[in-house]
């Protein structure tokens, strides 16, 4: 960025947070500066600044308050990221999105306390359009799809304008009429019922106009959407979901929600869920695996391909005779986990040594033994005692039992039972 002469501004400094700061700072920051930029605490004249002071804010938001991408910038400032698109911010959210996050205020429909709130980075005339609702999905991915990253096309139905009557719902020329059932509010007033004896005052949208307020004669109604004003369509979409991508994350379909009339169309929001992998578990980019050997590879060593990894190639082990594997015993590879976006830098996948005890007689031959008792190391010297008794055991006795039911915190789990036990008491109380 030398090439326009302006200096990188500091995206700690935009924020007005120090280097240290946690990512509820990261946000807080933000949220504050995002309401003081919104455009109705600016005056006319400072709008131009003020947006762009937010889309500065924006950005400065986007990269710290994302793990990576804050490593990414302390490590390689600015440099690190691919700002040509569109300049800073581009992209970035949208700040009524956050505004409504922050409030709670339902958007959709232009319901709701915060309804029909300006859109930002209007032109500052009277006819801001207001943004539909956002359709929120989970998707559901496997730990292969995010180690490969994908690309997922899929058919979605959707409410467009419809083309013949452009949003109006009737015919060329027809005037349409007040809603009776709102008297043209768009709104109907009910009652909903919270608790036993508790009814609250709702407003709805009314169903019959459609919130307009206005509805045609059914003679008068376009023949192609029946006067609903939209009309369903097909469409393929399609996501691209980055390796090393993470649970929780959203992908965006920016638009693709809902046609209403007179509103800027939502978005179709995808949060990645993953799927629990049978043999991997992840945490952040690294993963861990159990490494399954039997008695006599912990003993002697083995050099064979020990695990299949989530792109199929096998990860070959060496283990050299001589050196034992402890049970619980780590043995971390680097560079083998999971995928870091934007880099192609890895993980580290940490393997946790089981070792595989044979089984209750699984040899009959007395000398084995023999030999195995010669061959292993000996026992400690005996332990000294005046009386000796002998005594008996459970060979296959459970620690959960161990303090059971005494409300002991040191018991083995029955602690948890305790408590349970206690709220559900509590419950049947009420
Ligand atoms: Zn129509
Ligand atoms: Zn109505």
């Amino acid at each position: 960025m030398a090439d326009n002469g302006a200096t990188e501004e500091d995206l700690y400094e935009v924020l007005g947070i120090s280097k240290s700061a946690t990512k509820s700072e990261v946000k807080k920051a933000y949220h504050k500066a995002a309401l003081q930029h919104h455009p109705d605490k600016v005056a006319e004249d400072q709008r131009e600044e003020s947006e762009l002071k937010f889309k500065a804010v924006s950005q400065a938001y986007e990269i710290l308050h994302d793990e990576e991408k804050r490593h990414l910038y302390d490590t390689h400032g600015m440099a690190a990221f691919d700002t040509s698109r569109g300049g800073p911010g581009a992209g970035g959210p949208d700040l009524d999105d956050i505004l409504a996050q922050m409030f709670g205020g339902g958007m959709g429909g232009g319901m709701g306390g915060m309804g029909g709130m300006p859109g930002f980075g209007g032109e500052g005339g009277p006819k801001r359009s207001r943004k539909g609702r956002d359709e929120e999905q989970k998707y559901q991915v496997t730990l292969e799809e995010l180690y490969k990253g994908k690309t997922v096309k899929f058919a979605s139905t959707k409410n467009i304008i419809c083309s013949h009557c452009k949003g109006t719902g009737g015919k060329e020329k027809a005037k349409a009429q007040s809603c009776e059932r709102c008297k043209g509010n768009g709104i109907t007033v009910g009652l909903r019922q919270v608790g036993p004896g508790l009814v609250t005052q709702e407003r709805m949208v009314c169903d019959t106009c459609t919130g307009t307020g206005k509805i045609f004669k059914e003679k008068d109604r376009c023949k192609k959407c029946k006067g609903k004003r939209t009309t369903s369509e097909k469409k393929v979409l399609e996501i691209y979901i980055p390796r090393g991508a993470r649970e929780g994350e959203r992908i965006t379909l920016e638009g693709e929600a809902d046609q209403v009339p007179d509103q800027t169309p939502g978005d179709i929001v995808f949060t990645l869920v993953e799927d629990e992998h049978d043999v991997f578990q992840r945490a952040g980019d690294d993963l861990s695996a159990e490494l399954n050997v039997t008695l006599a590879e912990a003993l002697t060593g083995f050099s064979r391909v020990v695990l299949k990894h989530l792109d199929g190639r096998g990860l070959h082990l060496d283990h050299p005779q001589g050196k034992v594997l402890q049970p619980g015993q780590i043995l971390k590879i680097a560079g083998e986990g999971m995928p870091l976006k934007k880099s192609d830098a890895k993980g580290d996948l940490y393997l946790v040594v089981k070792v595989e005890f044979p089984e209750n007689g699984w040899t009959e031959a007395a000398a084995a033994f023999d030999s195995l008792r010669n061959i292993l190391p000996k026992p400690d010297e005996p332990i000294e005692a005046t009386e000796i008794d002998e005594v008996e055991y459970d060979s296959d006795a459970d620690i959960e039992d161990f303090g059971a039911n005494s409300g002991d915190p040191r018991a083995g789990g029955g602690w948890e039972d305790d408590e349970e036990e206690e709220g559900q008491a509590q419950c049947a109380q009420q």
